[in-house]
């Protein structure tokens, strides 16, 4: 637990399921204001509202499109009309879908890149703009992927989105780094979340899975909600542009194992 960050205000974004829902449940046990956003599942980020309140926080959930600006600017008038402020802002909405790039539709494309890379633009832009006209030092954490990294065939236009993820958080830290606004992004390995429980349920694509982790295992969405905490923290405070990576190894060029190679 960081004691600096109770009573802290975030936006946490898809926070309906998944690593959001996580994220948004580890600021809750750190006694902050969240603002739980979910596009369709209102269900979902309700139940993330009551976990974050029971665990002494306090939230409000709020629907929203992240890839439309109106959206966006509801989630940031939620947080300064409930809480008065904005501190830290997740930009960790997204989807994925798997075609062969010969067949992958331009609406498909689009849509990807608009929830994944346009998204994370107009909600950092909103949280820019709230902080360098309130001097405020703020703080966003982008949810990429070591598909930012790694190539993945068949899903070209979400390692496109992750990829442009990367450079867009590396120049955006430069750029406002003499404000003392902090920006990095996580990048979860494989977790078990709904985006790919289907891969999760098949037992030999989690076998071929593990082998791709050096240590072993999926992650749990609270091991990148923690990572979430540490960049929202001080405890980072000389950290800025970066991507950490929350992966089991995954990053480490698993094949070359034992020596292979
Ligand atoms: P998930 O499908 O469980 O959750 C995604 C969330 O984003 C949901 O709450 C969904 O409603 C929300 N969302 C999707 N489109 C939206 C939109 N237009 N507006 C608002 N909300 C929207 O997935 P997850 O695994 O929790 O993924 C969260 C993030 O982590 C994503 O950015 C994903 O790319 C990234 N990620 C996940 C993994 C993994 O293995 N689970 C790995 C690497 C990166």
């Amino acid at each position: 637990m960081y004691k600096e960050l109770e009573n802290k205000v975030a936006v946490v974004t898809g926070g309906s399921k998944g690593i959001g829902t996580a994220i948004a449940q580890r600021f809750g046990k750190e006694k902050m204001n969240v603002v739980v956003n979910y596009n369709s599942d209102k269900e979902g980020a309700e139940k993330a509202v009551k976990a974050i309140e029971e665990a002494g926080g306090k939230a409000v959930s709020v629907q929203a499109d992240v890839s439309s600006e109106e959206g966006i600017q509801r989630l940031l008038d939620t947080a300064l009309e409930n809480f008065g402020t904005l501190d830290i802002w997740v930009n960790n909405a997204g989807m994925e879908n798997q075609h062969p790039t010969h067949e992958l539709s331009l609406e498909d494309w689009e849509r990807v890149l608009k929830v994944n890379l346009t998204g994370v633009f107009i909600g950092t832009k909103a949280a820019l703009n709230y902080f360098t006209e309130n001097d405020k030092k703020g703080n966003i954490i982008n949810m990429s992927s070591v598909h930012e990294q790694i190539p993945w065939p068949t899903f070209a236009h979400y390692a496109a989105s992750k990829g442009g993820v990367k450079l867009f958080t590396e120049t955006v830290a430069m750029e406002y780094a003499p404000k003392g606004i902090r920006i990095n992004s996580i990048g979860p390995g494989a977790i078990r979340t709904p985006i790919n429980a289907a891969k999760f349920d098949d037992p030999e694509q989690k076998e071929l899975l593990e082998s791709m982790i050096p240590l072993g295992r999926v992650g749990e969405p609270k091991e990148i909600a923690a990572a979430a905490a540490w960049l929202a923290s001080d405890e980072s405070s000389y950290v800025t542009g970066i991507t950490l990576f929350a992966d089991g190894g995954m990053t480490l060029y698993p094949s070359f194992q034992g020596g292979k190679g």
